[in-house]
């Protein structure tokens, strides 16, 4: 699956905006990278079921310090205000592609393949340092 061929949807309807409720979007390497440094403290470094670290949105009511290096995540997304994607114009692959008619559940495995690439690894290490000094 070549995820970047899906369609986006911008549905608002009360099922999508429960995804938004239920756990963040992931995106690629290279969107997360452009959120930096400027939402670093609205990110979280991540570890996947499958042993992968990314770094997507954190939840409500969670630094990302709290959740370094967990690989359980749950909660509603900090750029959730008021039932709308503040970030709309830059939000994660996997949030602009969610349509409540159709699974994805090959999205995530596909982006975890991006984040064990040199690139995702360049990203992980970046955040890593901007955020370094609340972990310490
Ligand atoms: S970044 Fe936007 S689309 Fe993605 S989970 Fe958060 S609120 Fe939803």
């Amino acid at each position: 699956m070549n995820i970047f061929k899906l369609n986006t949807c911008e549905c608002a309807c009360p099922i999508c905006v429960d995804m938004c409720k239920h756990t963040p979007c992931w995106g690629t390497p290279e969107e997360i990278f452009n959120m930096l440094p400027e939402y670093k403290d609205s990110l979280v470094l991540l570890k996947s079921i499958n042993g992968t670290y990314v770094v997507c949105p954190t939840i409500k009511g969670v630094p990302h310090k709290s959740h370094f290096g967990r690989d359980f995540f749950e909660g509603e997304c900090i750029f959730l205000k008021e039932s709308k994607c503040s970030i709309h114009s830059i939000k994660p692959i996997e949030g602009r592609i969610a349509n409540h008619n159709v699974s994805y559940w090959d999205v995530r495995l596909d982006l975890e393949y991006m984040w064990e690439s040199e690139d995702g690894r360049c990203v992980l290490e970046l955040f890593k340092e901007l955020i370094s000094n609340d972990l310490t």
